[in-house]
């Protein structure tokens, strides 16, 4: 079995070792060691990767009590290797990790929130609590979580060998199905945990803390946290983005929200301005087509294109033309696509059917029934000809029933 190096050092980077089984398997191959730094992808974060004597190792897995580097390369048994781990990964890991260890603490301190579920990836870790948290909430807790930060308390791992050692710990929690010898990783002065992976020394070196994201889940909240240079980079983005909007609306940043709430306002304005104007443009419009309307056997037939006019307003303006007796079908030409809408009243004839010739005609998707169809296509080549040979065919069906 491994000597599993990185329980009693978290910093170790670089360890000597011999290999005492390597096995090909389908992406490389599979080595074990004597002793072993690799952290295996294990409690919902990934594992080390590095080199085993210059083998690059790409993966690191338990299979029950072995762990297994997956390596790009043989090594044979009882070769005396160097292994070296990836730290600047390690170490970023262990600072998601022992965070989410202070998070917990506090969220469990402050509003007896249970940790219910972890998971770290390469650029953001979630921590599942088992109760709603809101807005301030969320803010105590990252606030409290980066002043004990800051206190730079010592972060240890001990072995406890019987359940009965264990008793008079207060642990904020035992992971379920562990039995002893267990591991208990304190944070002094504060939190206190059954844990395997490894830690930083001490809470400085998590750096600063950032809960990023606050949702509701499972009856719960997930927190997204980014901790060290995660939350510096997220930092240097969000001012990125601040200054980029500031720059744009030619404010400072500190009024870059009042002047994105004063645009809001005033487009809302302005879509209401020309709404009032496209419903004064549509009735006058509507008024255009009644007066050329053709009178066809006592049904007035209008057949017209307009330009980029919206469904909405198409439906308005071709029941602004409604008569006792009508058929309005009005055409949108949108540049590279054209929308159409038949509307009736008082005609045996059911749109429905009418506007079967338009897709045809316009090889489109449309329907309706009884007084109302519509549908649209992509624009044809030779649209005039084909609205006015379309017209030729409701006259006939208007003519001859
Ligand atoms: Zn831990």
């Amino acid at each position: 079995m491994t000597e599993r190096l990185y329980l009693s050092d978290s910093m170790l980077a670089a360890f000597d070792a011999i290999v005492t089984a390597c096995e090909p398997d389908e992406d490389g191959y599979l080595i074990e060691l004597d002793r072993s730094a690799f952290f295996p992808n294990k409690g919902g974060q990934p594992c080390d990767v590095g080199t085993i004597g210059g083998a690059v190792v790409s993966d690191v897995n338990e299979k029950g009590e072995r762990l297994l580097h997956r390596a790009d390369r043989a090594i044979p048994v009882g070769t005396a290797v160097r292994g070296e781990i990836d730290f600047a990964r390690r170490f970023d890991i262990m600072q998601q990790h022992t965070g989410e260890h202070l998070l917990s603490y506090c969220a469990w301190h402050l509003f007896g929130a249970q940790n219910v579920g972890f998971h770290c990836a390469l650029t953001y870790a979630t921590l599942d609590l088992d109760k709603p948290v809101g807005h301030d909430g969320i803010t105590e807790i990252e606030t409290l979580a980066n002043r004990l930060a800051a206190e730079n308390a010592a972060v240890t791992a001990t072995i406890y060998e019987t359940e009965e050692d264990l008793k008079g710990i207060p642990l904020r929690k035992h992971a379920e199905g562990l039995t002893a010898p267990i591991r208990i990783v304190t944070i002094e002065g504060s939190d206190a945990c059954t844990c395997c992976a490894p830690h930083v020394k001490r809470t400085g070196e998590i750096g600063q803390l950032k809960i990023v994201e606050a949702i509701p889940y499972k009856g719960g909240t997930r927190c997204t946290f980014l901790c060290g240079m995660r939350a510096l980079s997220h930092a240097q983005a969000m001012q990125d983005t601040v200054a980029a909007i500031a720059l744009r609306f030619s404010t400072s940043r500190d009024q870059a929200e009042a002047a994105v709430q004063k645009q809001a306002d005033e487009l809302s304005e302005t879509k209401k301005a020309l709404r009032q104007a496209y419903a004064a443009l549509d009735e006058y419009l509507a008024k255009a087509l009644k007066a050329e309307a053709e009178d066809v056997n006592g049904v007035k037939l209008i057949v017209k294109t307009l330009e980029s006019v919206d469904a909405k307003r198409l439906r308005a303006i071709a029941g602004a033309t409604m008569t006792d007796r009508a058929l309005s079908v009005l055409f949108s030409d949108t540049g590279d696509r054209v929308s159409y809408l038949l509307a009736s009243n008082g005609i045996k004839t059911d749109t429905g059917l009418l506007i079967a010739a338009v897709n045809t005609a316009f090889s489109g998707n449309g329907g309706g029934r009884g007084t109302l169809a519509q549908g649209s296509a992509k624009k044809p080549a030779g649209m005039t000809e084909t609205v006015e040979s379309l017209k030729t065919y409701f006259k006939n069906v208007l003519l001859h029933g």
